[in-house]
């Protein structure tokens, strides 16, 4: 199957080692508003974006998914301009942030206009099918985001029109939860059409309950463990733990790693330089160099790592309906 990728078509067999939530840039809408912040210098910042590519490429990597909403500073110019000097697969979404950090426009539009929805949904089918305005580089994916339940207006809509650009396009979805209400998120998804294996429930590593990662699985969506390296909101031990009970339990087919890195963020977040460091401290090598280990101490085998990173991915994107219930515990030599 043909993935939309910066560089071009891209065969789904040849997608390789691949992290489904990274991001090159971000930025919460409005950054310029702190005029103190310097003009970001172009140059500099794809030279970081792609410093970063190298290392993941040194370290068996051939792709990544960044699902950066378009009101979050998404900048699919840079994201070209690296692909193209590192030969790296990258693709990306379209999609809006949750109510409390989305861009004004489009919770103006919505709230206002009497077909809101439909030019929502004809924005991401347009993102999907024909590209981004006139650079002819087409998003991947849906980008889906909650807060805590109960989801408002303005999510309610976002989720009405990325259901029917999914249903209307096949493409798949990706998700920013709170770490809670995912079970709702997906099924206001799976209510307006889309299949549950066709999402990724994301952010799910910030709740520690096993009995919440299980019914999102048994729901058939992907249970997105895709915040390592995010000590602040759960320590990566209890993230690693739980992955661990996860594939004991025979969901090997379902579970997403990733870190949710920022090589750059636009504006600064914090004057606390501790803080503000959180958001581009950590590097995207941390599960190969940190948690893989540890993963394998708790049982978890290198073939079955392999398996979260190359066939998971690859499985999401072709659409593959079918998880395959695997209850022989880990550690288990598998075929993959
Ligand atoms: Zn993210």
């Amino acid at each position: 199957m043909l993935l939309n990728s910066v560089n071009g078509p891209l065969g789904s067999q040849d997608l390789g080692k691949t992290l489904m939530h990274e991001h090159l840039v971000g930025g919460f809408a409005g950054w310029q508003a702190d005029s103190r912040t310097p003009a970001p210098d172009r140059r500099r910042i794809i030279d970081v974006c792609v410093d970063r590519i190298e290392e993941l490429k040194s370290a068996g990597f051939a792709t990544l998914l960044d699902p950066c909403p378009n009101d979050a500073s998404r900048d699919v110019d840079i994201m070209g301009e690296v692909a193209a000097r590192t030969g790296f697969n990258i693709l990306f979404a379209t999609g809006l942030y949750l109510d409390l950090y989305a861009g004004p426009h489009w919770k103006a539009r919505l709230a206002i206009d009497p077909d809101g929805v439909k030019s929502l949904t004809d924005l991401y089918v347009t993102e999907l099918t024909d590209g981004v305005g006139s650079t002819g580089l087409k998003a991947a994916v849906i980008k889906v985001a909650t807060g805590k339940a109960p989801f408002t207006e303005f999510e309610q809509k976002v989720m009405e029109a990325a259901a029917a650009a999914s249903n209307a396009t096949g493409a798949p979805i990706i998700t920013h939860t709170e770490a809670v209400d995912g079970e709702l998120q997906l099924k206001a998804l799976t209510d307006r059409g889309v299949p549950a294996h066709r999402v990724i429930v994301g952010h799910c590593c910030g709740n520690p309950d096993h009995h919440y990662h299980e019914a999102i699985a048994k729901a058939g969506a992907y249970v997105g463990f895709d915040r390592f390296g995010l000590e602040y909101i759960i320590p990566d031990e209890t993230r690693a733990q739980s992955v661990a009970a996860m594939l004991r339990a025979g969901r090997r087919d379902q579970v997403i790693l990733s870190h949710d890195c920022v090589f750059h963020m636009f504006g600064q977040m914090s004057s606390d330089p501790q803080l503000e460091s959180m958001f581009t401290a950590f590097g995207p090598l941390h599960i190969s160099r940190v948690i893989a280990p540890r993963l394998q101490e708790l049982g978890v085998a290198p073939a079955e790592m392999d398996h979260l990173l190359y066939e998971n991915p690859r499985r999401y994107f072709e659409g593959a309906a079918e998880h395959r219930p695997r209850t022989n515990g880990i550690g288990e030599a598998l075929a993959v």
